[in-house]
């Protein structure tokens, strides 16, 4: 069979999500899971865009060896440069450089006409290829441009250098018919085209994403373009693990294998949903919570007796695993440290122990501890950004009734090293803990969105807050974790504060450095 290469761009366009916001750390465990699930290529963001970008990108760069890692440039010479210094140090780079070439965009957003897209693609495409030995170039609003001048404009780049030819729905407007066309169009009409891989990228709008891929698969396409759970802007992009576990499963129609190790498509998804707070909802396709339930009792009925019955498939290909062993209050450090190990994250022992001791605490309220559990812990010391000065929790305390008025009274240790203490009520437990917080807080502050969810199944289930939050005018987002719903909202608001602290004395050693 032949082989599709996966182009993942959670990084990049998925982070491009409205209300997503990570920091490096947590761009770079998400890097370290794609690596472990198998991608061919990652995309780890924009690096001209900003510092945090920038430096985001060499972090994973300079970790990452056995994917291929790319960054996003604008045909422009000083984006390029920035791509190459931020991927200097990965053993695979790949620069990804587009410029849009519908007469929509070319008329109204570049002001440029057709020809000078065409000059300044094929000389951006050569300073890049001068620079990097694998240089995909990507029509942006492909769909919504006309193909002769596509066509044209394709052969051109592969002259000068490009080995990639992505052609993206960058609007999410096409259909499987018509995008299956000018993918035929293009193998048919570029000379030159089996010099380069043909690439698809499609968004959602429409829900024909999915569709709209395999169509592209079917006529020509080399490259999927997508991301882990179809995060991305709007409507987002195509789920990788659909298009994959697709092939996978009607290989008989498609004849295609990627090269992901499906069974590692769980624990990216959850561990994406974890990080950027965009849960997955239950009967989503491949990782949804419901997809391998059976409700129905004639269903339930004959996958007792034949799975096959009703289940195309199984909960293990993809890494849903329905045993999953127990730790509890006598596991001792080394069952632990096994634990980390068969999960394939890297931890230091000053983190092992952190985490550990996190695991111990957990054990004293919780009887048995789940995978799930044990895993957001270890993310909780992985992404925590620890060089800054910061607010901690240190006390608190909720007063609730249905009777009374509800007070909440917060101790705070500050980033001067001070703790702080203050009491005030609210309607409801979150609003009356969110207020105290906010009153010792001496920043302007706005809550925007607040999430709650737990880990796994169970009363004891650990409590996981995620909540966005305008502070000085800038969205912040915040994730905190606790066995108590209310420990853990605090910790998610507190949490975004301390980002909004990080983000500020980033912004302050850029100008300082220049
Ligand atoms: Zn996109």
């Amino acid at each position: 069979m032949s082989r599709i290469r996966i182009f993942d761009t959670t990084l990049r366009d998925g982070e491009q999500s409205p209300g997503v916001n990570l920091n490096r750390m947590e761009k770079l465990e998400i890097a370290k899971q794609l690596e472990r699930l198998g991608v061919d290529v990652m995309e780890a963001g924009f690096p001209a865009a900003s510092e945090g970008d920038f430096q985001a990108v060499k972090l994973i760069a300079d970790t990452i060896k056995n994917v291929s890692v790319t960054a996003l440039a604008r045909t422009r010479k000083e984006d390029i440069d920035r791509a190459y210094e931020a991927l200097k140090n990965t053993p695979n780079p790949r620069i990804h450089v587009f410029l849009a070439t519908s007469p929509i965009h070319m008329t109204y957003k570049l002001k440029m006409t057709p020809e000078q897209v065409m000059e300044q693609s094929v000389k951006m495409v050569k300073y890049a290829k001068e620079r990097f030995p694998e240089v995909e170039w990507s029509a942006e609003d492909a769909t919504r441009s006309e193909w002769p001048f596509l066509a044209e404009l394709i052969e051109q780049v592969i002259e000068a250098g490009a080995t990639v030819i992505n052609l993206p729905d960058t609007v999410g407007y096409t259909t499987p018919e018509e995008y299956g066309k000018m993918f035929k169009y293009m193998k048919e009409n570029v000379p030159n085209i089996d010099r380069a891989d043909l690439s698809c990228h499609c968004h959602n709008d429409l829900g024909m994403a999915a569709a709209n891929t395999m169509a592209a698969i079917e006529n020509g396409a080399t490259q999927v373009e997508g991301t882990i759970n179809g995060i991305g802007e709007r409507a987002g992009n195509v789920a990788l693990e659909e298009v994959a576990v697709a092939l996978k499963i009607r290989g008989d129609r498609y004849g295609f294998e990627t090269g992901l190790k499906l069974d590692e498509i769980k624990r990216s998804s959850d561990l994406v949903a974890k990080l950027t707070g965009m849960y997955v909802q239950a009967n989503k396709a491949i990782v949804g919570r419901n997809a391998y339930a059976h409700e129905s009792g004639i269903h339930q009925d004959g996958v007792l007796k034949n799975a096959e019955t009703y289940e195309i498939i199984t909960p293990e290909l993809v890494g849903v695993s329905s045993n999953t062993l127990f730790m509890g209050k006598h596991s001792g450090r080394h069952a632990f440290k096994d634990k980390v190990n068969a999960f394939g994250v890297e931890m230091s022992e000053e983190e092992i122990k952190s985490a550990f001791k996190n695991f111990k605490t957990l054990t004293d309220h919780k009887r048995e501890v789940t995978d799930d559990d044990i895993y957001t812990l270890i993310m909780e010391v992985k992404t925590e950004q620890s060089a800054i000065e910061k607010y901690t929790l240190q006390t608190f305390q909720v007063n609730y009734g249905t009777q009374n008025i509800t007070t909440a009274t917060v101790s705070l240790n500050t980033p001067e090293g001070e703790t702080i203490q203050t009491a005030a009520t609210g309607n409801g437990s979150v609003e009356a803990l969110y207020r105290t917080i906010a009153e010792l807080i001496s920043y302007d502050q706005k809550l925007l969105d607040y999430q709650i969810n737990s880990v796994g199944g169970g009363k004891d289930a650990l409590a996981e807050s995620h909540v966005q939050l305008s502070v000085e005018g800038q969205a912040v987002n915040g994730r905190g974790t606790a066995q108590d719903v209310l420990e853990a909202s605090a910790n998610a608001y507190i949490n975004a504060v301390n980002r909004y602290l990080l983000k500020t004395q980033a912004t302050k050693e850029e100008v300082v450095n220049g």
